[in-house]
């Protein structure tokens, strides 16, 4: 008969929704079992997501500002807009990735008792699961599970969707070449991500949402202005439209769609579909616990517990928010309850994000709509970048920024920022939001100059005066 492992903990998924658990917890005595199918730790956010993104986007600004030069008395004697090396931008994005990869890797095997295992795990009852090796497999018992499986592309039920050249959001980070022209599925932050990457890199791209607007969730003011800056840079952004089908073959495509019943068609070298992801659940092995699941995720209690007594679940695998950040908060205090310490669990009105637009679009806490929504009277401190001196010396004035207040106290409840930069200033953003800093507060802090973090005093003090 096999032998069973038996362990503390089984921590299903190497991404930053399992791998913080899984150490945290083999820090602190537990006998921990890591199990990763992938590549290696790091999970979507390192091999296909926020990671390689923004090597791409890095490329992507150098070059744009390369081809700005002259406005900074730099002359190019010579052509004026280098040429992109795809193989080079993908070489530097696997040995970051390995870099990476190895890193996190070395750290978790630094800990006698946390076993990293590469293998696909499936739970086959309440407290046991099957691990999948390439070679064999290994039956284990478990105590406590963290199940963070994350999520995969959505795949839309589009006619032409499976064609060659149709790419997923993995696929696109995988592409080998710049496409003269692509079309790009969806309008939310992956896909004006890569809109804005691939057109600085010299692509016709165009977006096409099927919602009114880019952006969703997004403060609607930013995402508006974002969307002109979009048209402006030459990317074309059609919105309300319902995709009939794709066409062609791996050279050329067609995406046939319509906008407000008109029938429109769009060429395109290559079609990428990013309109978001939904959890991995497929081949989890679900159905052998209670643990139940619809199609925003697994479901969870307020402290990650499924319906599964001692199961709990992290990160994607439980729905938006999908940021690494998120899942990685959620993984510690998951791990921080199962020690019997207090745990402090991550609430969406105190969440903070970038999305790496350009500029940049940075969000901590709530919207003006949310806040509204969630019946809060609140008023907005508002400051416009092109009055900033930080802004006009880097040459990106262009950016608003929009700090969401209760009326009666003055509390701020939201800050969000569209600026080349924003992404660094949500730190002093989420810090403010999580702690309830008033505008007083916020107007009295000393702000160094000329940095963009004294658009925050100066919005507060402005609003203060009125
Ligand atoms: P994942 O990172 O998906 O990790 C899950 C892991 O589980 C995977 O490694 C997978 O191989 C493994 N797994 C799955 N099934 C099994 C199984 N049965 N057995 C063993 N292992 C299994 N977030 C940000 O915060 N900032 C960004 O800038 C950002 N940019 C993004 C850009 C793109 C293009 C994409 C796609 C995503 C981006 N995200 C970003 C989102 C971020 O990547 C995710 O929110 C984050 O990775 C979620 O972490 P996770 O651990 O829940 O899941």
């Amino acid at each position: 008969m096999a032998t069973v492992k038996k362990i503390d903990v089984l921590v299903i998924g190497g991404g930053p929704g399992g791998t913080p658990a899984a150490m945290a917890l083999a820090q602190a005595g537990r006998e921990v079992m890591l199990v990763e199918a992938g590549r290696g730790l790091g999970g979507t956010c390192l091999f296909e997501g926020c990671i390689p993104s923004k090597i791409f986007r890095e490329t992507a600004v150098r070059r744009h500002a390369i081809a700005q030069a002259g406005e900074f008395g730099l002359r190019l004697d010579g052509r004026e807009i280098p040429a992109v090396d795809w193989a080079v931008v993908q070489t530097r994005r696997h040995r970051i990735l390995n870099q990476r990869a190895q890193g996190a890797l070395a750290k978790a095997r630094a800990l006698p008792s946390l076993e990293v295992v590469f293998g696909r795990a499936r739970l086959t009852g309440p407290r046991t699961a099957l691990v999948e090796l390439p070679d064999a497999r290994r039956s284990i018992a478990f105590d406590r599970a963290v199940l963070a499986t994350g999520s995969v592309p959505n795949r839309l039920p589009i006619p032409g969707a499976e064609l060659p050249g149709v790419l997923d959001s993995e696929q696109l980070i995988e592409i080998g070449f710049v496409p003269e022209s692509l079309a790009l599925i969806g309008g939310g932050p992956i896909g004006v991500e890569m809109a804005q990457i691939f057109a600085m890199l010299g692509s016709r791209v165009t977006i096409l949402e099927a919602t009114p607007r880019i952006l969703g969730p997004v403060d609607a003011v930013l995402a508006a202005h974002l969307a002109e800056r979009l048209e402006a840079d030459g990317i074309r952004v059609q919105t309300g439209v319902h995709i009939d089908a794709v066409e062609g073959d791996a050279q050329a495509h067609r995406v046939r769609y319509r906008q407000d019943d008109k029938e429109q068609k769009l060429a395109a070298q290559v079609v990428a579909i990013v309109a978001g992801r939904y959890p991995n659940v497929d081949g989890l092995g679900l159905e052998t616990t209670a643990v139940q699941h619809d199609r925003h995720g697994v479901k969870v209690d307020e402290r990650l517990q499924t319906h599964e007594t001692g199961i709990y679940a992290t990160g994607d695998l439980v729905g938006h928010p999908m940021f690494a950040h998120w899942a990685t908060a959620q993984a510690l205090a998951v791990a921080r309850h199962l020690l019997g310490a207090p745990a402090a669990f991550p609430r969406p009105e105190y969440n903070s994000a970038v999305i790496f637009s350009y500029p940049e679009l940075g969000m901590a806490g709530l919207t003006e709509e949310a806040a509204r929504a969630a019946g809060l009277d609140v008023a907005v401190a508002a400051y416009d970048y092109r009055i900033d001196a930080r802004a006009q010396i880097s040459g990106e004035p262009d950016g608003l920024l929009r700090i969401v207040y209760r009326r009666d106290d003055r509390r701020i409840v939201g800050i969000h920022a569209l600026v080349e930069g924003a992404a660094d200033l949500m730190g002093e953003a989420a810090l403010a939001v999580r702690n309830g800093i008033t505008l007083e507060q916020l107007a009295a802090s000393i702000h160094p100059h000329p940095t963009l973090t004294e658009s925050f005093g100066l919005a507060a003090s402005t609003a203060l005066a009125e």
